[in-house]
């Protein structure tokens, strides 16, 4: 898949450079977690890396292996820290048009709080 180039000013970038505001849950050195403000589930928060990837698809590509350890585990730790691990929850990314990807930050939507529907609609 071709990954476009990014574009600075989309919204997480914005929220990243702290221009527009967001509901922040977690935040390190490799990433932000903050609630999704069109929340599908009690619990609907978004992982983003800190530096600028597209998508998944340039993230994987590009991201170095230290970067890749640490948004994993942000990931893994900001949905241990919402309590979810028992029952469980879900991770999507979205990835280009077919996806319907809003947002050309790479980001990882955590849902849980409630059993979930099917995933595919
Ligand atoms: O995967 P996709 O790109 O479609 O998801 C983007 C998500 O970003 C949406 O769920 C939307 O509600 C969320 N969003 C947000 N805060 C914004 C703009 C979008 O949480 N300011």
């Amino acid at each position: 898949m071709a990954v476009s180039a990014y574009d600075p000013e989309n919204i997480f970038a914005k929220i990243l450079r702290g221009e527009i505001p967001c509901k922040k849950v977690f935040e390190n050195e490799w990433a932000l977690a903050f609630h999704d403000i069109g929340s599908k589930a009690p619990v609907h928060v978004l992982v983003i890396p800190k530096k600028p990837y597209v998508s998944f698809v340039d993230f994987s590509a590009r991201a170095s292996e230290d970067e890749i350890t640490g948004f994993t585990r942000t990931v893994g730790h900001v949905a241990t820290a919402l309590g979810l691990d028992e029952p469980g929850y879900r991770l999507i990314s979205n990835v280009g048009p077919d996806s319907g990807q809003e947002v050309p930050h790479f980001h990882v939507h955590l849902l849980g709080g409630r059993r979930l529907g099917a995933l595919v609609s």
